[in-house]
């Protein structure tokens, strides 16, 4: 089944229908958002902006699933899928393979789709494919995120490999996750790189290998005894789950939610939000107009110190509103 070709009827009520959860709704949105048309991007612009207003915060837990190939992150949504499911809860994942474009597909969403939920209206996967273009997957999952969070009870965001992505998409979710593969040595390099956004749960997959598994979190625990501690006073909890017997699964989702109600008491969590905002608009016109254009608008650190001195958690309208600053100002300052 092809939602790609679908031609788009106009829709002015779209985010009504995603509200409403209107599963038709989702994949016309997210076609919509992956349109480079100048028109269909307005109409996907007027959406996003409609969507981050209507969805009031903190909306559904937005939780990111990170970590080596083989590590088992597709396994383990599975199993989380399936976990959630039985509880009644609706679930959407954006899978971002940012190494896609060499493979010729999007094939951790496929992967997914294959295995486990395929007719089940409940589940709604999308891969985010590499674009050509930078921060391309990043804008893809950021627009997946918002139409996902209209019209899901839970929203994963699903990344392959450590590196920009990561970072990228741990500034859009509420906790992130990082998949350990036992003995493979991945974690203690990832521990060693210092990653800027550590991760809220760490969850060691394989459970069922035995004496593996023990020892990489005893590692993970004690190299995250010597990190600095979180601002926001959580510590990260190291799970032992075997994603292919169910073990240790209910667990995880314990440890998302204790993390999630943390994250809202602390404030950290509107904190993130915003956080990941103001990344999100400086790259969206980073990418648009260059730092030429950002310097037209104060530059770079200028904007940042100004998107945050302001309370908003929403992106898409502030991209807009500032894209009409900076050609404003590139049309009075043309030359170079
Ligand atoms: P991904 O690349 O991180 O998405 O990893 P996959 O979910 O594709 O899993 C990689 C391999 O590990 C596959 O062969 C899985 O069957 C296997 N695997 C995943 N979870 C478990 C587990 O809990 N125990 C064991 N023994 N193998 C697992």
């Amino acid at each position: 089944m092809s939602w790609r070709s679908r031609a788009l009827p106009p829709d002015p009520d779209l985010a009504e229908r995603l509200l409403a959860r209107d599963r038709d709704a989702v994949a016309v949105a997210l076609d919509l958002a992956d349109d480079r048309r100048p028109a269909q991007r307005a109409r996907a612009l007027a959406l996003l902006e409609r969507l981050e207003r209507l969805t009031p915060f903190p909306g559904p837990p937005r939780v990111g699933i990170t970590g080596a190939p083989g590590a088992g992150k597709s396994t383990l949504l599975d199993a989380l899928v399936r976990a959630l499911r039985g509880r009644g809860e609706t679930v959407a994942i954006a899978a971002v393979d940012p190494s896609s474009r060499a493979s010729g597909g999007a094939l951790l969403g496929d992967r997914i789709r294959v295995r486990g939920s395929g007719a089940d209206p409940g589940v709604f996967v999308r891969s985010m494919a590499a674009r050509d273009r930078l921060g391309g997957v990043s804008e893809a999952a950021r627009a997946g995120v918002a139409i996902f969070a209209a019209a899901f009870d839970r929203v994963f965001v699903e990344t392959v490999g450590v590196g920009q992505s990561e970072s990228e998409v741990a500034g859009m979710v509420d906790t992130p996750v990082y998949v350990a593969n036992p003995a493979s040595g991945d974690e203690l390099q990832f521990m060693k790189a210092g990653l800027l956004e550590l991760p809220d749960v760490f969850c060691v997959n394989k459970a069922d290998l035995g004496a593996p598994a023990h020892r990489t979190a005893s590692e993970l625990t004690s190299a995250l005894a010597l990190s600095p501690a979180a601002a926001d006073g959580w510590t990260p909890p190291v799970l032992l789950v075997s994603a292919r017997d169910g073990a240790g699964i209910d667990a995880l989702l314990d440890a998302l939610a204790d993390h999630r109600r943390h994250a809202e008491a602390s404030g950290s969590l509107a904190q993130r939000r915003r956080a990941g905002a103001v990344e999100h608009v400086i790259m969206a016109l980073r990418e648009r107009y260059g730092s030429f254009g950002l310097d037209r608008v104060g530059g770079e650190a200028a904007l940042r110190a100004r998107l945050r001195a302001e309370s908003d958690t929403t992106s898409f309208h502030r991209i807009e509103i500032l894209s009409r600053e900076v050609e404003d100002a590139l049309a009075k300052a043309p030359a170079r």
